[in-house]
This record gives C-alpha cells, sequence and structure tokens, in this order.
C-alpha cells in the first residue's frame, strides 16, 4: 500500500513512474533491472513498527504497507511468509559463534522462498488485469507461481523449465494444474523463450531480474528476519545464490528498514554458490562490474542455484558489496554432507540449495570471515522434500528387519539401541 516514488535503474541513474515500465530500463536492457523505491520520508512518519508488529496477519502481508500495491489490491489467498526463526544454538557452539538462527522458509506453502516472489507478482498482475502469468525457473519459481496461481483461478500459469529438474519439482507442477513447457536445453535457454513468448503474447512475465515485483516479494524475508529477531539485524545473514535474485531481495528490505530507522545498521551479507556454479562469487573476487560479468556453464547437485549468467546480476554484487558482505563457494560434496549434518543440528530438511549455505557459512567461518562474537542468520530457502533422491544419496543406515518382535531386539542389540 506504499505510494512508489519511483523505479531506479541500478545500472545508471535511469528514473522512471510505476506505469512507465515494466520490467527493466530501456536504455540499459537486461542488465538495467529496477529497484523500486518509495518515499521513505513519508514512511517514516505514516508507519510505526511497533503498530505493524501488533498485526494479526501472520504472513508477509503484515508489510502490505511497505509494497508497491494499490490499498485495494486483492492478494492471493495461500498464506505465504512469517516462516519461523529458530534459534540454533548447537549449530553456533559448532561453528564457535555467539549466535545462529534459522529461517525456514522452506515452511512456505510450496515448500521455497520463491512463494514471496510469486505472491506479490500475482497481485500486480492482479491490479494490471493480466489473465496470464508466465516464468521460466529450476523449478521451485515455477512451482511457488503454480500453487500461488492454483490459488488464483482469474490467472492461467505457462512455465517454462528445464526437462531435467527434479520429478517432484516438476510433479508439483503438474498437480497444481499449470499448462508445462519441459523444455529440451538448460534453464537459461528455456529462461530466454520464456521472455520471448511473454513479449509475442502479452503475457505477464515473472521471470528473475525481470520483473521488479520479484525483489519487493523476495525482501519480506528481511524484514521478517529484523521483526522476529525485535528489530536488530544480526550481524551476516548468509544465502546462497544463483541468480542473485534472493540475495538482492534481502538487501532491498534491510535497506527499506534502515532508510525507516527501524535498524541501526545493515547485516552483511554473505552469498554462497556451489564451486560448479560459481560466477557471481568470481565476478566478487575479480572485483568485476557486472557488464563485464560473462555466462559459464555450470554443473552442480545443487539445481536451485545453477545459473549460467546470473540474472539479477547487478543487484546481488551490489547487495553483497554495499554491505561489505562477501561471496563464498562449496563444493557438491561439502553441499550432499550438508544436508543430513543441518538436519541434524537444526531440525531443518533443506533440498541441497538450502543446505549449501550451512555448507557456505562452515567455509566462512573457517576462512576466518566472521568472528566467534557475531550474530547469523541462516536463511533456508527450500524444503527437503523437494530433492528425496539427492537426500537419500546424502544418507545411509536403515535396519531391514522381519515382522517379529524377537528379530527386533536382535537388531535393536546389533545396533547398539539397546
Ligand atoms: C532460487 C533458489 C535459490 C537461489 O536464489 P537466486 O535468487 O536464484 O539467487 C536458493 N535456494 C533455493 C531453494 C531456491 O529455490
Ligand atoms: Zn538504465
Amino acid at each position: 500500500m506504499a505510494e512508489v516514488k519511483e523505479l531506479r535503474c541500478v545500472i545508471g541513474d535511469c528514473r522512471f513512474g510505476v506505469d512507465e515500465v515494466s520490467y527493466t530500463c530501456p536504455a540499459h536492457g537486461e542488465l538495467g533491472t529496477l529497484d523500486i523505491l518509495y518515499d521513505y520520508a513519508a514512511l517514516r512518519s505514516q508507519l510505526d513498527r511497533d503498530e505493524l508488529s501488533a498485526s494479526s496477519a501472520a504472513n508477509c502481508w503484515r508489510y502490505k504497507s511497505l509494497m508497491p500495491l494499490a490499498p485495494e489490491a486483492v492478494v492471493p489467498p495461500l498464506s505465504v511468509g512469517w516462516t519461523p526463526l529458530y534459534d540454533a544454538p548447537r549449530i553456533a557452539q559448532k561453528l564457535g559463534l555467539r549466535s545462529v538462527y534459522v529461517k525456514d522458509d522452506g515452511a512456505n506453502p510450496t515448500g521455497s522462498l520463491k512463494d514471496r516472489a510469486s505472491a506479490l507478482v500475482l497481485a500486480r498482475a492482479l491490479e494490471l488485469g493480466f489473465s496470464t502469468v508466465s516464468t521460466a525457473s529450476t523449478g521451485n519459481a515455477a512451482a511457488a507461481l503454480a500453487g500461488l496461481g492454483a490459488s488464483t483461478p482469474e490467472v492461467d500459469i505457462v512455465i517454462f523449465v528445464p526437462a531435467s529438474a527434479p520429478a517432484a519439482k516438476i510433479a508439483q507442477l503438474l498437480v497444481y494444474g499449470a499448462h508445462v513447457l519441459l523444455v529440451e536445453g538448460s534453464y537459461d535457454e528455456a529462461f530466454d523463450l520464456c521472455l520471448e513468448t511473454c513479449a509475442a503474447q502479452s503475457w505477464y512475465s515473472r521471470n528473475t531480474g525481470v520483473n521488479p515485483y520479484t525483489t519487493e516479494g523476495k525482501k519480506t524475508v528481511a524484514l521478517e528476519i529484523a521483526e522476529q529477531l525485535n528489530w536488530r539485524a544480526p550481524d551476516v545473514v548468509a544465502v546462497s545464490v544463483g541468480d542473485g535474485s534472493i540475495i538482492s531481495g534481502l538487501y532491498k528490505g534491510f535497506y527499506d528498514l534502515r532508510q525507516l530507522g527501524w535498524i541501526n545498521r545493515m547485516p552483511r551479507l554473505l552469498g554462497v554458490q556451489a564451486e560448479g556454479s560459481a560466477v557471481l562469487a568470481k565476478a566478487f573476487d575479480q572485483g568485476l562490474d557486472p557488464l563485464d560479468v560473462k555466462r559459464e556453464a555450470v554443473a552442480t547437485i545443487a539445481d536451485s542455484i545453477a545459473s549460467e549468467l546470473p540474472r539479477d546480476r547487478a543487484k546481488a554484487l551490489r547487495a553483497v558489496r554495499r554491505t561489505d558482505g562477501c561471496y563464498v563457494t562449496v563444493s557438491d560434496a561439502m553441499i550432499q554432507a550438508a544436508i543430513p549434518e543441518f538436519a541434524q543440528l537444526s531440525g531443518v530438511f533443506a533440498e541441497p540449495a538450502a543446505a549449501a549455505t550451512y555448507a557456505g557459512l562452515k567455509r566462512a567461518v573457517s576462512a576466518g570471515l566472521i568472528d566467534g562474537d557475531e550474530s547469523v542468520c541462516i536463511v533456508s530457502t527450500g524444503n527437503g522434500l523437494k530433492d528425496v533422491d539427492r537426500a537419500r544419496k546424502s544418507v545411509s543406515g536403515g535396519t531391514r528387519v522381519a515382522a517379529d518382535r524377537a528379530a527386533v531386539e536382535v537388531a535393536l542389540k546389533s545396533a547398539g539401541l539397546v
């Protein structure tokens, strides 16, 4: 319900009214992603964080007053956001940190943080009167759009997904009744096809790094982390990075809170990439300008963070540079090992791309990038049930036993349980 002051290009000093452009800056093309900015002085005088904390909305719409929607805007009925923030003292102890929190965004309706972006994009699509919304996705953004779309019968959903996406993710799309195009190619190819088709058919494009409303939806995870910690930002917020849209959303959420004076500093953002999909980590280390970032072939078990040319690279590099944060990379072996370790230390079952964040935090601590007296929030971006095959490969054990009491006793003894 916040009135948008302007859309501002991340590359040049280009500014637009909210109805002037829909996607990226016309002058800077696909690299010219836009920030949705508000009249913060006005918001400071209108809004009160304690009043907001008294909201009974147990979902992301408790922050509607910080979102780019008209007061009368209709929002999808599925309850997205306001996911749990857990204290994880055993992780803190293991890593030698003052405190560690886990923001469990796998608890969203379709099982990933992507629901936050899809919810706001669909609200905007309804406001603009579109009847078809489309996205390309490695799986989770598509599931989010399909699920939120199923709760919003006014719009049809068309999904472009690589045919190689995990079976559970494709099943999810079909169950929700989306029109699914299984592209025989990479995510990046599916992405370009989706953009061209949206333009040709005049469909609303939810695509990451193209539609600025995705960042505004994802920023709600930062608003929640701050509110759940009584408006104190942690020292570091860690998240895995593929296209760079989530880390950009985290930055924007904390940025908005700084502008409002509701938190007194920005947390450092720690971006975690897979070694086999590390375009942003390398660009950060080399101090590259977003304009000079090049496409690279990728290979990782963490399908949700595989991106040859991160679509939100300009915002994602800015997010980490401006917060004095950094990027680290982790191997597939580290990601695989992190799945059970993270689950057993926190109770949160994360898909590979989300467990990668825990692996990356361990790496950052051992590299001396985080001090022992600091507090860290791990954003767990997707539910482990999204990729059961991979989870199964990360563990062994289970004792086969005949359906017989005596056999159970023998098995318990040999397992050392009794
Ligand atoms: C999309 C996704 C990410 C990475 O987000 P980007 O915006 O692409 O950087 C990480 N984890 C999960 C589970 C995701 O679905
Ligand atoms: Zn521009």
